[in-house]
């Protein structure tokens, strides 16, 4: 099939864990992290051009528009290593807050790879587009597949897992924006004392145990980023306060996610921070990726 035009979704992501091990020698460091995506997604559209050229818009007009753009990163990739003669113009409608630990540009760039292929006629598959995407970020291999998935590495390794117990996610985003580099950079790994059981979580997906689920969320990044902005810890003790079952920061942050399992308790914990935040979104996780499941 001849595609001119290309629409492709762009889903964020959660942290049901985040782990970080060592600082490796190349200066990234060694994490273990159990991810998932859920329903807040951005979209790609993709419309070939036939002289050559690489060029974006995004709904979000602060959003870089050149090669800082992952998208557009992902573009100048695939082009240049397969040598493809067409180009593409890419329009992002950015729905996924920045900056907030939600791996929005990560899923851009990833969503780019994913249509590319098709819009191009490049024939690779999802793991040859995983690999080109790890040039790009940690996250966009996982991007590439969605799904569930444990992450190892620097987050590059995907192993794929069942979904996890249904349930609702309350996302809440304050509005100040954190910088993955600057976390991780006032993180002293050999002073972590809040190392996840990323094997309890791994066994309450493939069990589908909500509870032990929720017993088991954990980031070592949390502490670091509550440090420096005292907003997040708020948010944090409002979802709780409010009933919520189990309650995280995402990535570097500051997103904060509760789940929770009743409906009655989603617009209860909704309308709370509702009247403290204005990003505040109810989505559903979308569970294993289709057709692939590992665990
Ligand atoms: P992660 O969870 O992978 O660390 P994040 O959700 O914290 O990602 P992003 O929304 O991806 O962060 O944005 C991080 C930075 O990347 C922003 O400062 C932004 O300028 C830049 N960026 C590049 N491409 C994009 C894109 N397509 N969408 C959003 N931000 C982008």
């Amino acid at each position: 099939m001849n595609y001119v035009r290309i629409s492709v979704k762009a889903p964020a992501k959660i942290n049901l864990t985040l782990d970080v091990l060592a600082k490796r020698p190349d200066g990234y460091h060694e994490v273990e992290m159990v991810m998932t995506t859920v329903d807040l997604a951005d979209r790609v559209d993709m419309t070939l051009r036939e002289d050559g050229e690489i060029t974006l818009d995004c709904s979000a007009s602060f959003v870089p528009d050149d090669i800082r753009n992952h998208a557009y990163k992902a573009a100048t990739l695939m082009k240049e290593k397969f040598q493809v003669r067409q180009g593409v113009h890419l329009y992002i409608d950015k729905q996924i807050p920045v900056a907030a630990g939600l791996a929005g540009g990560s899923s851009d760039a990833a969503a780019t790879l994913r249509g590319l292929n098709q819009l191009w006629n490049l024939g690779l598959t999802k793991d040859e587009l995983a690999k080109i995407g790890a040039e790009i970020g940690s996250d966009v291999p996982f991007c590439v597949y969605g799904g569930t998935a444990l992450a190892t590495g620097r987050g590059e390794q995907i192993a794929h897992l069942g979904a996890p117990a249904p349930c609702w996610v309350i996302l809440a985003k304050p509005p100040i924006g954190v910088s993955t580099p600057d976390v991780y950079g006032n993180l002293r790994v050999a002073q972590i004392d809040n190392h996840p059981d990323t094997k309890q979580m791994l066994q309450a997906i493939a069990t589908q145990d909500f509870s032990l689920m929720c017993q088991s969320l954990g980031n070592v990044l949390e502490n670091v980023t509550l440090s420096l902005h005292p907003q997040v810890r708020q948010i944090k003790d409002l979802m709780i306060a409010s009933g919520a079952d189990g309650v995280l920061m995402s990535g570097s942050g500051p997103t904060v996610f509760a789940l929770v399992q009743k409906e009655a308790k989603v617009h209860r914990i909704y309308n709370a921070l509702r009247g403290f935040v204005k990003d505040v979104f109810v989505v559903r996780m979308l569970g294993a990726q289709d057709g692939e499941i590992l665990a």
